[in-house]
């Protein structure tokens, strides 16, 4: 457990009615605010951005790259959680995987509910993202989705669900780990 920095960018994970329908406004202290942070895990929150994920550019996710790059300068840190929209995450993580060259965990992380809906997704999979990012296990994975009780590789892992909670799998192969009672559970090295 230690520090971790949440660069925060939009989605649906920030997204509020706006009256004709749900758009990325909120800040990520909003979004940090929704979620039980682990014990033992102090968090700093970058505000990158707030924008649905679909229409993020090359230059917004080459400006998140830089600033995963410039977070990770700081030996203090242990590990970074970005907050994500579903519909891009997957271009986003494995950019960011393909340019990772640190042991610490960048996790991404989304949801399918917006912010403030009740029993929504995001709370969990943001505290779950926290979890991952200050494990010393996952130190060593590059760059991984947290997601539905699960913990996944960059590379190879891809929104499989529109609507359901589980919206990321990795088609041919299986989770790094999961999140059970609190804790992470590691299942293997990505490949
Ligand atoms: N539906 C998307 C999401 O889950 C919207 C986006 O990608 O920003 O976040």
């Amino acid at each position: 457990m230690g520090q971790v920095v949440v660069i925060s960018t939009g989605g649906t994970i920030a997204s509020r009615w706006q009256g004709s329908g749900f758009a990325a406004d909120a800040r990520g202290g909003d979004v940090l605010a929704t979620a039980a942070v682990p014990e033992g895990v102090s968090v700093r929150v970058v505000d990158l951005m707030s924008v649905n994920s679909a229409r993020l550019t090359t230059r917004d996710q080459l400006a998140l790259l830089r600033s995963v790059h410039e977070v990770l300068a700081d030996p203090a840190v242990d590990g970074i959680v970005v907050t994500h929209g579903t519909d891009t995450l997957e271009e986003s993580a494995f950019l960011l995987d393909l340019h990772h060259d640190d042991p610490r965990p960048v996790v991404f992380t989304g949801a399918q509910l917006p912010l403030e809906a009740a029993d929504g997704d995001g709370p969990r999979n943001l505290h779950d993202a926290l979890l991952a990012a200050g494990s010393a296990e996952l130190r060593g994975h590059g760059v991984l989705v947290a997601f539905d009780g699960r913990i996944h590789a960059a590379r190879g892992t891809i929104k499989v669900q529109t609507l359901a909670a589980d919206a990321f799998a990795d088609p041919s192969g299986s989770p790094v780990a999961d999140v059970k009672d609190g804790r992470v559970v590691v299942h293997g090295r990505p490949a």
